[in-house]
């Protein structure tokens, strides 16, 4: 079992482990529930974290992760509701999952 990614941001490990569980890679999440609520700054020890099961998917999940955080460098985006900045890989507010538009 390997660690594949870690965040600060609970939604953006979300993202990463559901894209590679669509992917038929098996993944587990940890420190999900470690970290405050909302706006509380979390030490790193933590931040949530993708580990994944079989270590022959490693490269590939590592592949997909890239592909996922191309999108990063898109311009990030306010959110309307509480003006909590986003990336652009977001479809809804991480904060308060207000939408994008
Ligand atoms: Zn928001």
């Amino acid at each position: 079992m390997k660690l594949v990614y870690t965040h600060e941001h609970h939604a953006l490990v979300a993202t990463v482990a559901n894209h590679l569980l669509q992917n038929d890679i098996e993944v587990i999440t940890k420190n999900q529930y470690a970290s405050g609520g909302a706006g509380q700054l979390a030490p790193i020890e933590t931040w949530p974290e993708v580990w994944v099961v079989n270590d022959k998917d490693c490269s590939r999940a590592s592949e997909l992760i890239e592909d996922l955080n191309k999108d990063v460098d898109k311009p990030q985006w306010q959110c309307q509701n509480c003006n909590e900045m986003n990336d652009a890989t977001f479809d809804f507010c991480w904060n308060c999952q207000h939408d994008a538009s």
